[in-house]
């Protein structure tokens, strides 16, 4: 197969800086689309996977899932997009599409394992797929979504993983007005957890380490912000929450927040911290909690949430940033100092 070289931002190991490397896209067939990437945003899945924390990452590692650009070629089966059009690719960009959970609308869940967009097998190329911190990429037109339009479009880059990621959970818990509802961590899907609650009509509370974070708690839409390391403020909260979303990524204590649960209450996990979460079994039993997790979304509901966007206005909150300045927002991002989502202008790699 042919392919194409291009320019990407590269870990060579673990302990590495990111830094330049050269990379082969395939030669689009008759079903995939080439895109050129305009804007990538900055996930701490990323910087998790570059620095092997989940112990499954092959080298080199070119991150990124949170791409927007325009479309440069596509293949002649392809009818949904145009060289020119705007679009977008998430966490996926292929599935088995014939197993229970593909045909469900489920890709995340595929029983096959989804084609992630760096880290997974290449079926095209072989190796790895390499992700968005880079020019170009050649994906499946059936895993290509339309970005939404009338909003900038360097902030809806993040709306491709950290948006469905907090969207999904929200619609299939069904929050919604009458509720009390939990957002842990203002990062960056933190923040769009926030912003989706207030949508749906919920009572939103936000749980922050960081004191500093409170008035733009409430700006983004939470209705009341706790810091979390102020005891006598969480234990006012006990046993009042109907769902709580945990959007940490780092270490710390489950059980204070499904101590917050009412009776049939859920914590659902969103984060992924390096190291297992110890739950005490009474914080489950009594009174009958639900400790639950979620990935990503579908396609078919990652279009269903960036139509939404579009239709309420709702993008990330964003530094915009060039390529080589990666390494410092990783560092800030290990110093929780995100404002709410490092976005790469993809413009800086290609000059
Ligand atoms: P992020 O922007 O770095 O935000 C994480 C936030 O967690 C921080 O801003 C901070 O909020 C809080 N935090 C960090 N360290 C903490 C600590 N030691 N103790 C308590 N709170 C701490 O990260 P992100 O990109 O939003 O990602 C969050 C997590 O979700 C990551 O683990 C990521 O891998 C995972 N993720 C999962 C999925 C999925 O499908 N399930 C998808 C994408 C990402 P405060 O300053 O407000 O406390
Ligand atoms: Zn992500």
């Amino acid at each position: 197969m042919t392919a194409t070289n291009i320019r990407a931002f590269a870990a060579q190991n673990a302990s590495s800086a990111l830094a330049p490397l050269g990379i082969a896209r395939r030669e689009p067939g008759p079903q995939d689309v080439e895109i050129e990437i305009l804007f990538c945003g900055v996930c701490h899945s990323d910087l998790h996977q570059a620095r092997n924390e989940w112990h499954n990452t092959v080298f080199p590692c070119v991150p990124g899932h949170e791409i927007v650009g325009r479309v440069t070629r596509v293949g002649s089966q392809v009818t949904r997009f145009k060289s020119g059009d705007l679009s977008a690719v998430g966490c996926m960009v292929d599935s088995c599409h014939t197993c229970e959970h593909c045909r469900a609308g489920l890709e995340q869940f595929c029983l096959s394992f989804p084609t992630f967009t760096y880290n997974s097998e290449d079926k095209h190329l072989g190796g790895h797929t390499l992700g968005g911190y880079s020019t170009h990429i050649v994906v499946d037109e059936s895993f290509v979504l339309r970005a939404p339009t009338g909003l900038d479009l360097a902030a809806t880059a993040p709306l491709l993983c950290a948006g469905i990621t907090t969207y999904s959970p929200l619609r299939h818990w069904r929050v919604g007005p009458g509720q009390k509802v939990g957002i842990v961590g203002l990062g960056g899907l933190g923040h769009m957890g926030v912003k989706f609650a207030r949508a749906f009509g919920a009572h939103v509370v936000l749980f922050t380490t960081s004191p500093h974070k409170i008035a733009d708690g409430l700006r983004l839409g939470a209705h009341e912000v706790v810091v979390s390391k102020d005891a006598h403020a969480m234990k006012a909260h006990q046993a009042s929450f109907h769902f709580i979303l945990d959007a940490v990524s780092a270490q710390h204590d489950i059980n204070t927040y499904l101590n917050l649960l009412k009776l049939d209450g859920t914590l659902a996990l969103v984060g992924a911290p390096e190291h297992p979460l110890p739950v005490a079994a009474f914080n489950l039993i009594l009174p009958r909690r639900n400790f639950a997790g979620s990935a990503i979304g579908g396609i078919a509901e990652t279009q269903e949430m960036l139509d939404f966007c579009a239709a309420h206005q709702i993008v990330s909150e964003i530094e915009l940033i060039p390529m080589q300045k990666i390494n410092e927002a990783w560092d800030r991002l290990l110093k929780q100092d995100v404002r709410y989502r490092f976005v790469i202008d993809m413009a800086s790699l290609k000059s």
